[in-house]
């Protein structure tokens, strides 16, 4: 806090203060550093000395104050007066600082002089100019964030959207549905024919055998011994290989026990919900910041104070 505003914080008049007087500051001379009552304003106004002092009004100096106070104005080491200036190192300097450090630089001036013409100079319009193209790209990224944000809302309403998905998970499920009884319906009526087939396939070896019992019981009855022996050697080689032809028969797809079902897989559940989700899209900023020319402002703004303000205002 620079020491030269504590007149100020006793929110007094500072020549009424000298006289002992109380009356509360309308004004702010800058100059001086010190509040001044509308009579002494006007005497300050008055006299040749102060006439040119840069005098604002005390609403004016209330909101500078805080920005004011944290520029160095003193040298910290040596507790003087930062008077010189080095534009070697860009850098305000006390006198003692000056002979320690700067004792090789050229172009030592006093401080005062240095700044006399700031205020119109080249580096204040470039300044000016980066304060303003700052801003612009500030309300070009609020527009942008802005734009997004509306765009957000529009999308926001995705009912249609969503039954627009439900209604094309419904088409594929109807679709599956017809294809899934067809193949169920086709399966079904190749294993029925293929137990039909194998039934009369059997049924013709049972007529077949029914016949050589026939043959045999009247043989039995009525036939000599000769043919007695040759129709049992007949029927009984007939049995025998029916006997190992059954056998293999039992071993084939056809005597299998068949049932048909429609088969419903673990996965299905996670299959369905894997295939739909939210996802946040993120794509680079079409957004391109104006650039600065130049980099004195900020040279020159860092010499003058020490304030994050200063220093972001013009160097990004
Ligand atoms: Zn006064
Ligand atoms: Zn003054
Ligand atoms: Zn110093
Ligand atoms: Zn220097």
């Amino acid at each position: 806090m620079n020491p030269d505003l504590s007149g100020f914080q006793d929110s007094k008049c500072g020549p009424c203060q000298v006289r002992e007087r109380d009356s509360s500051p309308q004004y702010w001379c800058m100059s001086c550093e010190e509040g001044l009552c509308e009579e002494c304003y006007g005497h300050h106004k008055a006299i040749k000395l102060s006439r040119n002092h840069s005098v604002v009004p005390i609403e004016t100096f209330e909101t500078l104050r805080s920005f004011i106070s944290s520029f160095q104005t003193e040298c910290h080491i040596h507790d003087s007066p930062l008077e010189l200036y080095c534009p070697s190192h860009e850098t305000p300097c006390c006198a003692k600082c000056t002979a320690m450090n700067h004792a090789r630089c050229l172009g030592i001036t006093l401080f005062h002089t240095f700044v006399s013409d700031l205020k119109t100079s080249e580096k204040m319009v470039n300044l000016d100019k980066s304060i303003g193209i700052t801003l612009e790209n500030i309300d070009e990224l609020i527009e942008n964030r802005g734009n997004n944000l509306e765009q957000l809302e529009i999308n926001s309403n995705n009912e249609s959207k969503v039954s627009g998905i439900r209604k094309e998970i419904d088409e594929i499920l109807n679709a599956l549905e017809i294809k899934l009884l067809s193949k169920f319906q086709t399966s079904l009526e190749n294993q029925k024919t293929e137990i039909q087939r194998v039934m009369s396939e059997l049924k013709e070896k049972r007529k077949a055998i029914v016949d050589y019992r026939n043959n045999l019981t009247h043989l039995k009855l009525s036939g000599t011994d000769t043919q007695v022996f040759h129709g049992m050697k007949q029927i009984g080689d007939v049995i025998l290989d029916e006997s190992n032809a059954l056998n293999s028969m039992l071993k084939t797809q056809a005597m299998k026990e068949t049932d048909v079902e429609i088969e419903k897989k673990d996965t299905m559940k996670d299959i369905i919900s894997g295939v739909l989700d939210v996802i946040v899209r993120k794509m680079d900023s079409k957004v391109i910041l104006k650039e600065m020319k130049n980099e004195t402002t900020c040279q020159i703004v860092k010499g003058l104070t020490n304030t994050k303000f200063s220093r972001e205002a013009s160097c990004i």
